[in-house]
């Protein structure tokens, strides 16, 4: 029942990895629209064509309804969660909604001064500034963003040593909105110069269930609802994983001349791929199967887990273990990482007796 690294090593993790990875592949991001859309065709374009979330879409109504009353810039806006749950669609439905532009960056990408600078200089009034990844902004750029944020004031140093001035410049009142995947790495200056922080969540089934039917709709493609579900729940709560699991299907239905997708064929399509029942892969398994055959279920720390398996403990706990605690096979106490019993009955293994030692 041990799962070896070997055979599977070189040909199937690839493979999955990019099927359930959360974040946006750079074949999605540029794919040719002739041959497969583009992610960004499949962004809804309004609050209600935006599946769930419906807590944070209620608060982000009601930030709009208010801005639009005063005719003012929506406040700043955090949003963190897990990639691929629609962060950058919301900034983008938000400019929609208020009928301004948004201007999308990421961290990385304003590495000099000048970077965010000419950004901010060609914003106009109610423009919306998307910073992705925001905790990753480096000091200088992100002490240029306090004033900005907070008094529409861009604070320049022209000249050098002590002959150096400030010179200060008026900036449009926009809205910034920034989303990171750790809200925690975030400094406090800048956590609290955000009017909204909101959090998403992962996506309930039959969510990602509707999801699909319209992302479905939007490809022309034929399914049963039940189809839909099938994808559904092997799609790890997210969106962007639901939307690439239901192209592969796509694929396959149409190599095995299929009119439609029911559940059986998405069954055998994600097999084939090797997506488990739960959306789960082979490293997922790995991580689960070391921690119980080999640390006893646990707990055990990330370093050992990931000496054990041969992964990396970051990505560990970025990539994988976000998901595996939130469907209640992996839970973390003070002294490491427990598998649950459901960890061992989905692996098809008995849980201990008495359940788990904890
Ligand atoms: P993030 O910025 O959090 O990484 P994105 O906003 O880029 O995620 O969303 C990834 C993809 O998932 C988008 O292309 C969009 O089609 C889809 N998506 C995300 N959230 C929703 C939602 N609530 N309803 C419908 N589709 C969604």
């Amino acid at each position: 029942m041990a799962i070896k690294r070997s055979g599977n090593q070189n040909s199937s993790p690839n493979v999955k990895s990019d099927l359930l990875s959360p974040e946006v592949t750079a074949q999605e991001r540029n794919a040719n629209p002739n041959f497969e859309p583009p992610e960004a065709s499949l962004r809804p374009q309004t609050l209600d064509d935006y599946v769930g979330q419906r807590d944070l879409k209620e608060v982000l109504r009601i930030a709009i309804q208010a801005a639009q009353g005063r005719q003012e810039a929506i406040d700043h806006l955090l949003l963190y969660g897990p990639p691929g749950l629609g962060k950058t669609t919301l900034a983008l439905i938000l400019a929609e909604e208020m009928q301004v532009r948004c201007k999308i960056t990421a961290a990385p990408a304003l590495e000099r001064p000048r970077d965010i600078t000419g950004i901010l200089l060609a914003l106009q009034p109610g423009d919306i500034l998307f910073i992705d990844e925001i905790h990753r902004l480096n000091r200088l750029t992100e002490e240029l963003l306090y004033p900005a944020m907070e008094d529409f004031r861009l604070d320049i140093t022209m000249g050098k040593g002590q002959s150096a001035k400030v010179r200060s410049l008026n900036l449009a009142r926009f809205t910034l909105v920034g989303a990171t995947t750790k809200v925690g790495s975030l400094t406090s200056p800048l956590r609290d110069r955000f009017g909204l922080i909101q959090r998403l969540r992962f996506y309930e089934l039959d969510e990602l269930q509707q999801i699909i039917l319209r992302t479905a709709g939007l490809l022309a493609v034929p399914i049963s609802p039940a189809g839909a579900q099938a994808i559904a729940l092997r799609a790890r709560g997210t969106p962007r994983i639901a939307n690439r699991l239901l192209k592969r299907v796509r694929d396959y239905a149409q190599v095995k001349q299929q009119p439609e997708i029911t559940p059986t064929l998405a069954s055998e399509a994600l097999d084939l791929y090797q997506v488990d029942k739960r959306g789960l892969d082979w490293t997922d398994r790995l991580v689960l199967q070391t921690l119980i055959e080999q640390f006893q279920g646990g707990p055990t720390g990330l370093e050992a887990i990931a000496a054990a398996t041969g992964e990396d403990a970051k990505t560990i706990e970025e990539v994988y273990e976000p998901y595996l605690l939130q469907i209640g096979y992996l839970a973390r106490t003070s002294r490491g990482r427990i598998a649950t019993a459901a960890a061992y009955e989905h692996l098809g293994l008995t849980p201990p007796n008495p359940l788990l030692p904890w």
